[in-house]
């Protein structure tokens, strides 16, 4: 079966892209559970045909063939609450009775109490919504250079990082790195330096007063959840101030407490101008929310921006029911015990198998890096985590994410451990049979 049958994350690899379509199989061949019925339906931007979902509860999914795996893809860090939580369709399912849209020239009380909300828990000042992390990170850029403007700033540029990942829309993808992302559309907006993540010699180069803002993820997700740290997080905040730059943290990934914490910045105790989150906020419901202080907000003025379902009624219930849950400290407590039993379960892994190079993340965003002379490649892993019966996904050049619903139990870390361990002890018996089949030749 062809490893990337599944793969619909193009790896981050600056060399070779991949390609969108891959030679498919004839229908017959291929496994149970895939869909061959969206082969011929589908513009070609993913690898079809995909392991098809039919129905899901907590951290567990079903294929359409019937087969039952773990999930810890959580539709890449969407489902917090794993699958199908009760709370959300009551809380969703009433609000549809009574109010499903109104178009961003209504008021509505959701969005209201939503924004209220997330502002006391973050201490940020005013909220814009959205629909989606690449939406977030447009109004991110566009409230930056607005302020840029309002504070009649010399410069307009931005300054992004090596390894990022911010969306797949205009300014979004010109801030994001991965150049076989970029190439086929260029040119994108200009005026982006991309520095090392993690570099901190540089900075006052790199960051001039040409530059209006700096977007950082404090955890690289799509990377292989590659976390900052607190020095580099800190000296960009330092280095923001030092010239009136905006600082622009995208927790689209790594917020709503995947990392343990509301916000991953909180670990490093470091605060951004502008905060983005989306995924997780809407456990499944469409939702992006741009956190921004009264500063920023302050440039801003009636029609600069818009969203026609931006604060969304049901959207905004759907994010009020999870950061009602996701905010207290018992929940947040618990998602980093989970956290340190998985990190050390993967770090077990580790020092077990010699086709693993590293464990790494923070909180329920965790990756391990294959490596380079494992003998098989990240899409490898995995198909065998999924033949397994356990769903993960690629993170960067080698590395394979683990992204656990953030209910995710003791016992199905532990199982999910197990599983990969299998799929790890299978490839490397493979990569050694074929090293010996190649020497004998
Ligand atoms: N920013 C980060 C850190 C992400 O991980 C992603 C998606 O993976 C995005 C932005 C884009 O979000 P979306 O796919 O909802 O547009």
């Amino acid at each position: 079966m062809a490893d990337t049958l599944t793969d619909t994350t193009v790896a981050a690899s600056p060399a070779a892209p991949a390609p969108a379509v891959e030679s498919t199989p004839p229908a017959a061949a291929l496994p149970p559970g895939f869909a061959a019925g969206e082969l011929d339906v589908f513009a070609p931007t993913y690898v079809f045909p995909r392991l098809e979902l039919v129905s899901g509860k907590g951290a567990r999914v079903t294929d359409a063939a019937g087969r039952e795996y773990l999930d810890f893809v959580s539709g890449i860090a969407v489902n917090a609450f794993g699958h199908a939580p009760k709370g959300l369709k009551r809380a969703v399912a009433k609000q549809l009775d009574t109010l499903g849209h109104v178009s961003n020239l209504f008021a509505n009380a959701p969005a209201t109490a939503l924004a209220k909300a997330l502002t006391a828990a973050t201490a940020y000042d005013k909220v814009f919504f959205c629909n989606s992390g690449t939406e977030g990170i447009e109004t991110a850029l566009k409230f930056a250079r607005a302020h840029a403007v309002a504070t009649e700033r010399e410069g307009r540029e931005f300054v992004a990082f090596q390894g990022s990942f911010h969306g797949r829309t205009g300014f979004a993808l010109s801030v994001t790195y991965n150049p076989p992302y970029r190439a086929p559309f260029e040119p994108l907006v200009p005026g982006v330096r991309f520095g090392e993540y993690n570099r901190i010699d540089g900075l006052n180069e790199l960051i001039d007063s040409q530059v209006a803002a700096v977007i950082v993820e404090p955890v690289q997700g799509e990377s292989g959840a590659v976390a900052a740290t607190g020095k580099f997080l800190t000296a960009l905040r330092a280095r923001c101030n030092a010239v009136g730059a905006t600082l622009v943290f995208d927790e689209v990934q790594s917020g709503m407490g995947r990392s343990g914490r509301l916000l991953a910045a909180e670990h490093f105790g470091v605060r951004a101008d502008v905060t983005v989150l989306s995924k997780a906020i809407g456990a499944g419901i469409p939702l992006g929310a741009v956190l921004v202080t009264n500063k920023v907000a302050a440039s801003l003025a009636p029609g600069m921006h818009g969203c026609t379902f931006g604060g969304n009624p049901v959207s905004t219930t759907a994010g009020l029911w999870v950061l009602e849950q996701v905010k207290k400290p018992a929940f947040l407590a618990r998602v980093r015990k989970r956290a340190r039993e998985l990190d050390k379960a993967l770090v077990g892994l580790l020092a077990k198998h010699p086709s693993l190079k590293e464990a790494r993340g923070l909180g329920l965003l965790r990756a391990v890096e294959v490596a380079p002379n494992a003998g098989f490649d990240a899409p490898a892993l995995v198909a065998a985590a999924r033949e397994e019966g356990l769903l993960l996904i690629r993170g960067g050049d080698r590395a394979v994410r683990l992204l656990p619903p953030l209910v995710v139990s003791t016992q199905e870390i532990e199982e999910a451990a197990t599983k990969l361990d299998r799929a790890l002890t299978t490839l490397e018996a493979r990569a050694a049979a074929a090293s010996t089949t190649g020497e004998t030749r």
